[in-house]
Formats: C-alpha cells, sequence, structure tokens
C-alpha cells in the first residue's frame, strides 16, 4: 500500500476484484495527488472511477487551469455534456493532444453549414436500436451511454437521452437473414452491466445467420479498470469475436489499457484500433506513425482512419483530406503495411475508402 487509506475501505460499499491490474508510475501521481484518501483497490475499481467522474466546471478547475476558451465552453450550452474518469483525467492532464479530445471549448458553439445533428444520416437506416444502412452488417446500439465523452463524437444526438429498446433490434436482426455481422455498439456496450451485457451477446450469438459479432468500444483506453476476469470469460463464450478498439494517440497507451489489451488478446479475441483525425491529436506523421507503430506492439492490427465526420460544432477539430493522405502516404514508407489503417470517410449512403494516388509511380513503372 502505498498511502494511508484513512479508513476509506471500509466506508465504502465497492466490491474489488480479485485480480490486481497494474498502475503507471503517472497515474499514481495522478492519484496520490488529487485523490490522496481513495485507496489502490477503489482506484482500480471501474465503479469507483464512473461514480467519480469528472463532470463540472468546478471538478475539473481543481485538476486543471482552463484555457479562457475551455473555461467559456461551460457558461454556454454544449451539445455534449462533458465527462472523463479519473483514470483518463490522470493522462489529460500530461498531454495536451489527449486535452483536446475531451475538454470542450468555446469553439463548439460555432457551426458551420455543412455540419448536422446526423450527419451520416443514420436515423433513415434506424430500426429500434438497429442502424441498418450495408446489406449484410447492423449496427446496434446497445446502449446512450459512455464512460467518457469524446468531443467529436459521431452519435453525440443520442448520448445521454432515452436508453435503447433492445427488443426491436434483436428482433429485426432475427428476421433478416442476410445480417451475418452485428456490431455492438453504442454508447459502449462493454459499460453495460454484466447481466445485461452477457444476456445481448447471447442472443446476438444464438442468431442461426449471425457469423461473426464485432465490439465498437473505448472501455480499453478510457476505463482499463473494466476489462477484469469477469468480464473476459462473458466474452471469450462468443467466438469469433472482434473488438475495435477508439484510440487516439500514443499518449493513450499506458500499462493499464495494454495489460486490459493482453486480457482481451489471450481469451482469444480479435483486436483493431479505429482513430479519427483531428486537429492538434493526431494530424502529424510523427504522432500518427508512433501510434501505428505502438499498436503492432501491442498486437492491435489498425483498421480505420476517419476523417471527423461533420457533426454540429467540430469545425475546429477537423483535418483537410489532403491531409489525411499525406499521412497515409508517408506511413506507407515509413512502416510495415500491417500497420497501416484504411482512411475513410463517412458519408449519408457510405464509406468512402481513401487511397494514395500512385499513378505516376504506376506509368513510370509501365513505361520502364
Ligand atoms: C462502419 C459501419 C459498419 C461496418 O462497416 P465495415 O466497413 O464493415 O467495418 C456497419 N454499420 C454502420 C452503420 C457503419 O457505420
Amino acid at each position: 500500500m502505498l498511502e494511508n487509506s484513512t479508513g476509506s475501505q471500509e466506508k465504502t460499499e465497492i466490491i474489488c476484484d480479485i485480480d490486481e491490474p497494474p498502475l503507471g508510475p503517472k497515474t499514481l501521481e495522478f492519484k496520490n495527488k488529487f485523490y490522496p484518501n481513495t485507496t489502490l483497490k477503489e482506484w482500480n475499481n471501474w465503479k469507483w472511477q464512473i461514480s467519480n467522474s469528472i463532470t463540472t466546471k468546478d471538478q475539473l478547475e481543481k485538476i486543471l487551469v482552463l484555457t479562457e476558451e475551455e473555461s467559456g465552453a461551460f457558461e454556454n450550452n454544449i451539445n455534449l455534456p462533458f465527462k472523463v474518469t479519473p483514470y483518463y483525467m490522470s493522462l489529460v492532464i500530461n498531454s495536451n493532444q489527449l486535452r483536446k479530445t475531451v475538454i470542450p471549448t468555446i469553439h463548439e458553439n460555432v457551426y458551420s453549414d455543412e455540419e448536422y445533428e446526423d450527419p451520416l444520416e443514420e436515423e433513415k437506416y434506424r430500426h429500434g436500436c438497429v442502424i441498418h444502412k450495408y446489406h449484410n452488417r447492423a449496427l446496434f446500439i446497445s446502449t446512450n451511454r459512455c464512460s467518457t465523452s469524446c468531443r467529436y463524437c459521431t452519435r453525440s444526438r443520442i448520448m445521454h437521452k432515452k436508453e435503447t429498446n433492445w427488443e426491436e433490434g434483436l428482433n429485426y436482426i432475427k428476421d433478416h437473414s442476410e445480417i451475418t455481422d452485428v456490431i455492438v455498439s453504442g454508447g459502449d456496450g462493454l459499460l453495460l452491466n454484466l447481466d445485461k451485457l452477457n444476456f445481448l451477446l447471447n442472443e446476438i450469438h444464438n442468431i442461426n445467420h449471425v457469423e461473426i459479432i464485432r465490439i465498437g468500444t473505448k472501455i480499453p483506453i478510457v476505463l482499463p479498470q473494466k476489462i477484469n476476469n469477469e468480464l473476459i470469460n462473458v466474452l471469450k463464450k462468443y467466438q469469433p469475436l472482434y473488438i475495435n478498439i477508439h484510440i487516439m494517440n500514443a499518449d493513450e497507451l499506458t500499462i493499464e489499457c495494454k495489460e486490459a489489451c493482453n486480457k482481451l488478446i489471450n481469451a482469444g479475441i480479435v483486436l483493431g484500433s479505429q482513430t479519427v483525425l483531428i486537429r492538434g491529436v493526431n494530424d502529424n506523421i510523427e504522432s500518427m506513425e508512433k501510434l501505428m507503430r505502438e499498436l503492432l506492439k501491442m498486437r492491435i492490427r489498425p483498421y480505420y482512419l476517419y476523417s471527423c465526420d461533420f457533426i454540429k460544432g467540430s469545425s475546429h477539430l477537423r483535418c483537410k483530406i489532403e491531409e489525411g493522405i499525406k499521412i497515409i502516404k508517408e506511413l506507407r514508407n515509413n512502416m510495415s503495411g500491417l500497420g497501416i489503417p484504411t482512411f475513410i470517410i463517412d458519408t449519408k449512403t457510405k464509406k468512402i475508402p481513401i487511397i494514395p494516388n500512385y499513378k505516376k509511380e504506376m506509368i513510370e513503372y509501365l513505361n520502364f
């Protein structure tokens, strides 16, 4: 024990996992500074992390000195409520890049003409909690909650609103035998309590025509404490299972996160990453290459790099398509092809993969 817990262990009802997760030095320093009376057991308990999430300006100001642009955001009515786990805040405090992903600024109140509440027109393809946009794939909105709110969230319109009705969604998938691939998304499905998650995965798994299940999550990044043996024991029953983790910057890849990913991989789950190209977060070759290299070392296969969707109030975060193409081209020069995600523009009708143009090289080759 690194601190005197002054009896707070007795006071709390929180039940801890038996398996002790690791703790990075910076996270420990943060915990001791801002949560001196919290025991490591509490800190490592995901329920403690959730119930102690930072959601107000007052709480945030005890930890960070806000810039004028950040401070102003809380005076206005921002679309998406502010929310960060104490664990993720321990990374944010040391990273200006991660700071931009979760701390709102006044720029979120600037709406440009090409921005919409639902730029991908998902509501048009919606049947209960299922979005059926691609013939044989369905996206299941399992919950409207996340443990941490990303400022560029593509589903901010539904976040923290009325919960979704699973029955209608499950029946829809059962009635559509063309659906072979179900993506459990949200919100963050891994945030569901274990009985509910187990029920949902079991229902989907038992549908004959469903061949694979995918989960889209940021839990291993923002709440790695949740990836405990109990959760693993549920997940591993539903193979073949793919988990795509929302990862933005190498600063997120702490010892806690690495341990969480290892547990998932060792349970036979295939991990991929999804990244959004965001101004000031990962919009240069150095940070993108570092991220992709680290992911390969962690046995995570980079899957998609998205251009930032045209959601309301996101223009300050969006990069030009050309910037993304340049990064992809440089990645191709610099590293293993295994580490190169597909660069995607998501639209009202479909995903457009953007591939750098190699016409010049092709012509040179043909004329040789
Ligand atoms: C991206 C997406 C999918 C999955 O697309 P893949 O290219 O197969 O990964 C499925 N449904 C919706 C609504 C999506 O946005």
